[in-house]
């Protein structure tokens, strides 16, 4: 087993790459630049973003909106990763682990060969934009489910009955208006108490016990759900997961292999939690969501409400609200919702009036299957 490998480091702040040598330690890595430079970086805040696949490099992140990096070019990095440390390195791809393999038709492989063309003139970026909105609908389903069963296994979902069926009272009252979507929404609550939740392509909804607690009424969780509803409507989160993903991906995707779709689909499950969109995307998602909430006849209030204790919780205890992190409740989003559900006439009907919304928590409590 090695412990030294060569590669390099970009600090995040400026566009100079460093050669540097990684050394794996029981923790962490400790990596030291050419200029002898030293910083250490413990295994539970990396991640990783690249070198899924035997072709690629293997390339991991540290920290928020300009993150470090370091890039090895040798995948055999990640199988003494594991060997060394097994227990904290579980969540980076593991080479040695399972192998699929993407079954190729000529088709997909004249594609390929004209994606890869345009792979390398526009970048992966550009690409995932352009792609985002040709992958099949049957595609997306595919994937999501794949991510879902892999980051959500039945065993760490809540089902207890009756908050189960208000969540999906919640949900039939507030995806009535999308008559024509070719989308069938199904919301996953997971044990955990992060405040977060998130979209998954195709239209799986994520949500964290944590952030059911933090729901005061059944309107301001309809909030989140018009929010992330517009995520998965508008393939944000389609095009922010084959963004951060290969050139293997978004072939699969576009071609509609099934295949590709299983396999990417588990690897991508790691990064679900830190998608990050674009400010015009989160502009949209709240501005359409809100509509959608004013069409199902749902008080808008509500989704105003969710953010404004964000906003204050977070203040206080920022990492404890992961929620924030990816849709920051900023006092400029709050008045763009307000201005939106006042410039709206309209007429609401409570949800849930039987239903103690204070038990909402609950749900995690049942046996789980
Ligand atoms: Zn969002």
């Amino acid at each position: 087993m090695r412990t030294e490998w060569q590669g390099s480091y970009l600090d995040g702040k400026t566009a100079s790459r460093q050669r540097a040598v990684i050394h794996l330690m029981q923790s962490g890595l400790q990596v030291t630049t050419e200029n002898g430079k030293t910083v250490w970086w413990p295994y539970a805040e990396i991640r990783q973003t690249q070198g899924f696949y035997s072709e690629e490099q293997v390339r991991l992140e540290r920290g928020g909106e300009n993150p470090e990096a370091v890039v090895i070019p040798d995948a055999g990095f990640l199988a003494d990763l594991h060997q060394l440390a097994p227990g904290t390195t579980a969540r980076f791809h593991n080479p040695s682990h399972r192998r699929f393999r993407v079954q190729l038709t000529i088709f997909a492989a004249l594609t390929v060969i004209s994606v890869s063309g345009a792979l390398y003139f526009w970048g992966i970026p550009a690409m995932a934009a352009f792609v985002a909105p040709l992958v099949p609908v049957s595609w997306e389903e595919r994937f999501g489910q794949a991510v879902v069963e892999d980051f959500a296994p039945p065993e760490k979902r809540c089902t207890a009955a009756s908050q189960t069926r208000a969540i999906d009272d919640i949900m039939k009252t507030l995806t009535a208006p999308l008559t024509k979507s070719p989308y069938r929404f199904h919301v996953i609550v997971v044990d955990g108490p992060l405040v977060n939740a998130f979209a998954v392509p195709g239209g799986y909804i994520v949500v964290f016990r944590g952030l059911l607690e933090q729901t005061k009424t059944p309107e301001e969780l309809a909030g989140v759900l018009a929010h992330e509803i517009q995520h998965i409507v508008k393939r944000h989160t389609t095009r922010a997961m084959l963004q951060r993903a290969s050139a293997g991906l978004l072939i699969a995707a576009l071609t509609g292999d099934a295949g590709g779709a299983m396999t990417y689909g588990l690897k991508s499950a790691h990064t679900l939690g830190l998608l990050r969109y674009s400010r015009e995307n989160e502009e949209e998602a709240d501005r359409d969501g809100m509509k959608l909430l004013l069409e199902a006849g749902i008080n808008p209030e509500g989704m105003i409400d969710f953010f404004e204790t964000l906003k204050q919780k977070g203040v206080k205890v920022p990492a404890f609200l992961k929620y924030l992190s990816t849709h920051p409740a900023t006092e400029d989003r709050i008045q763009k919702l307000k201005s939106l559900a006042e410039q709206s006439p309209h007429q609401s009907v409570k949800l849930l009036p039987n239903y103690d919304w204070k038990d909402i928590g609950k749900i995690c409590e049942a046996a789980k299957p």
